[in-house]
């Protein structure tokens, strides 16, 4: 394959020209969350006319490859070697090649190997050329019925208890819709974390097995959600899985409510206007600074 610096578009800019004369491009490819059908004609003829596929597995990748009728040659490109492989895919672009990246499943980058990559091949002049498809999170978000206006894409929560609850507890407050990836055998962990730091009553929604034969899309408030999965103890749950949280509301969240007054009266009691909003502050998850004021205006009262 070669760059005629029309590959992605009729219309590539000058400067993009410039960029790719003598090198070659990096495509960087979406690939099925499943359903094999999800694949754009594009995809398949420039995976087709690639010099290299970089693949994340290639065994697994062969699968979709063959399906497709793809002979292309592969070569392995994962986190495990990504910091070695790097330069050598560089040279391979600088001469002239063609290199498409792919991953296991969805969007490359996304939660997936690449972006040593993508930063090299820019630093390098390279052009890096988007081929769009699918991306569990945004298939997601597209069902889930939760505001798509704002969003927040968090990955996987860290694996370890601590350091999860402190993840899922810094974002209390965060008024846009959230996604989260995760594996099956920490999800009942995450859904219980994510009911402790954001409320049992808040609405969210566990989207399993996007596109596959067993795809499922659970609504409900987190404390629902999280009993579908205490319900199924002996058996792990099983498939992929995202989840997603309605955002904070931001008045109600941050806003002095009658608990946190009464929160806050009973600590004036004991300790200064300063320490009684310090601490309320960190019990009820309302701003320190509007405690502080009614703290002032209880005392003067
Ligand atoms: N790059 C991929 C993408 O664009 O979505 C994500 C790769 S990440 C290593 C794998 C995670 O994505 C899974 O653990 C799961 O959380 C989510 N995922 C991937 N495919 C999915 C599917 N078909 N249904 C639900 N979640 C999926």
């Amino acid at each position: 394959m070669t760059n005629t610096g029309k590959a992605s578009s009729n219309k590539v800019s000058k400067a993009a020209k410039a960029v790719s004369n003598n090198s070659g491009l990096l495509y960087v490819v979406a690939t099925p969350i499943g359903n094999l059908e999800d694949i754009t004609r594009r995809s398949v003829r420039v995976l087709s006319e690639a010099d290299l596929i970089a693949a994340e597995d290639t065994r697994h990748s062969k699968k979709l490859l063959q399906h497709l009728g793809i002979s292309v040659k592969t070569i392995a490109f994962h986190e495990h070697n990504e910091r070695t492989r790097t330069p050598e895919l560089l040279g391979l672009l600088r001469e002239g090649q063609c290199i498409a990246l792919i991953s296991d499943a969805g969007t490359p980058l996304v939660s997936d190997p690449g972006f040593r990559l993508v930063c090299a091949a820019h630093a390098a002049g390279i052009r890096v050329v988007p081929v769009p498809g699918p991306c569990a999170a945004v298939a997601a978000l597209s069902v889930a019925g939760l505001p798509t206006d704002r969003f927040v894409f968090e990955g996987f929560p860290p694996a370890r208890t601590r350091a999860r609850d402190a993840f899922f507890e810094r974002l209390k407050h965060e008024p846009r819709t959230l996604i989260f990836y995760e594996t099956p055998h920490r999800l009942r962990a995450s859904l219980n974390a994510m009911t402790a730091a954001f409320g049992s009553g808040r609405e969210a929604v566990v989207a399993r097995e996007l596109t596959k034969k067993f795809e499922t899309i659970l609504t409900g408030t987190l404390g629902e959600l999280g009993a579908v999965f205490v319900g199924q103890r002996d058996a792990r749950p099983r498939g992929e899985f995202v989840i997603l949280v309605h955002g904070a509301a931001p008045s109600a969240a941050r806003t002095p409510s009658s608990e946190a007054e009464r929160i806050l009266r009973a600590l004036l009691r004991e300790l200064s206007v300063k320490q009684s909003a310090a601490l309320a502050s960190e019990i009820t998850g309302v701003n320190r600074r509007k405690l502080y004021q009614l703290a002032l205006s209880l005392q003067r009262r």
